[in-house]
């Protein structure tokens, strides 16, 4: 490695800030980019869309894939250290990268994350040592998987190991005619099949470890959503009750530290109506559950991100606000139509403690994150009253 551990803002060679590199031009990216400007960073994204958020935000933006090798390089040689916003980008790429530059999270963090199996694996690993188990569950790889799948786990869900996000690449199954359509429909790629849990609520922690080990976590966040997709978090005291947010922080620590994990990471979670907390998945990146933390925390997500990268300092974030985030998906730029429409920014506006992030994306498609709308107020009532408002304006349902 020879890249310094520790990445100035100031200057490389006395004429440019120095470097920070990400890869995925989502808004994430944007969101990195913009916490690394304020520092007085310089940033470049590697991304293939040429109108990308973070692309058209960033100082440079290189427009290639993420395997593009003659890309790789010229972003090594152009960034000090780089990450990555985008779970899916090719493990192999930042294994590349991390010849020659610093980089964080590691790909074989990375990898770990993108693979359910590896994944739960992972956790049922920590579980001795945090307490909090994963869903029970099997890998159905074969046909002779498929056989032997326990009555224990059905009802449940099938997810694909690899390159589900948002809802997608999963489909619950009732019993054995169904589990084996399903894993038809997915074309009999290596899937996890767990028994669908009763669940009381959703949560995630987030955490940012440096290359020193420390870690400092954000608050718990509880997590609404609808169709798949996260359609609200609330933060605030007791969004969760005390001792399943403390030891969901406490076993997200453990997840990290097993990892020798640099960087923000996200880990979810179930309650359970019996109060039983399980793992659910985790997102090696800001996730965006964590969008809040830029409204409503005294150091967000995108700003830790940032000082784990450069190997600067991490202080514990402290929240100043109660915070209710909702996203705001493409669906509320088009009519029932289809017809593309104007949501009534003004009045949302007008309401207090309303932060609205546009994320710059042309085109609004159903499902698709446009941005999303955090509410602070001093307390969590005004909050989710606010909240609430704005999803009535928005002609927002199911809150
Ligand atoms: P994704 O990568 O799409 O976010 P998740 O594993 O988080 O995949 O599943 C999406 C959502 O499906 C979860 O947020 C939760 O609402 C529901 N879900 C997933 N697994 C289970 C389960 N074992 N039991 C009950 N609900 C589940
Ligand atoms: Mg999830």
């Amino acid at each position: 490695m020879s890249a310094p551990p520790l990445i100035l803002p100031d200057s490389v060679d006395g004429s440019t800030p120095a470097t920070l590199g990400v890869l995925g031009g989502g808004q994430l990216g944007r969101m990195f980019v913009h916490a690394a400007q304020a520092l007085g960073y310089a940033t470049v994204v590697l991304d293939p869309d040429p109108a990308s958020p973070a692309g058209r935000v960033s100082e440079r933006h290189i427009r290639a894939d993420y395997g593009d090798a003659a890309a790789l390089a010229e972003l090594a040689g152009c960034a000090q250290a780089i990450t990555t916003e985008f779970e899916n980008v090719p493990a192999q790429a930042l294994a590349e990268l991390a010849r020659t530059r610093l980089v964080a999270p590691a790909a074989e963090a990375v990898a770990i994350a993108q693979d359910r199996l590896l994944e739960k694996a992972h956790f049922a690993r920590c579980a001795a040592q945090s307490g909090v188990a994963p869903a029970p569950y099997m890998a159905i790889e074969t046909e002779a998987d498929l056989a032997a799948a326990p009555a224990a786990l059905l009802p449940g869900i099938l997810k694909t190991a690899r390159l589900g996000y948002d809802g997608k690449g999963q489909a619950r199954v009732n019993d054995c005619a169904g589990l084996a359509a399903a894993w038809q429909s997915m074309g009999r790629a290596p899937c996890v099949l767990e028994q669908l849990l009763p669940l009381a609520l959703e949560c995630s922690v987030i955490v940012a470890r440096g290359r020193d080990g420390q870690v400092v976590s954000l608050p718990v966040q509880r997590n609404l959503h609808q169709g798949g997709i996260l359609a609200m978090t609330e933060v605030y005291e007791e969004n969760v009750p005390f001792s399943q947010a403390q030891q969901a922080q406490e076993a997200t620590m453990v997840i990290a530290n097993e990892l020798r994990y640099v960087g923000v990471l996200c880990v979810e979670f179930f309650v359970l109506k019996d109060g039983a907390l399980v793992v659910n998945e985790m997102a090696p990146r800001p996730h965006n559950s964590g969008h809040y933390s830029v409204d409503a925390c005294d150091l967000s997500q995108f700003d830790l991100q940032v000082r784990t990268l450069a190997g600067l300092p991490l202080a514990p974030p402290r929240q100043h606000s109660a915070a209710v985030m909702l996203n705001l998906l493409g669906d509320l730029w088009l009519d029932a139509a289809g017809a593309p429409r104007s949501p009534p920014w003004p009045a949302v506006l007008a309401l207090p403690g309303a932060h609205l992030h546009l994320y710059g994306k042309i085109e609004a498609r159903r499902g698709r994150k446009m941005g999303h709308l955090t509410f602070t107020a001093a307390s969590a009532g005004q909050a989710r009253a606010q909240a609430l408002r704005a999803a009535r304006l928005l002609g927002m349902e199911g809150f």
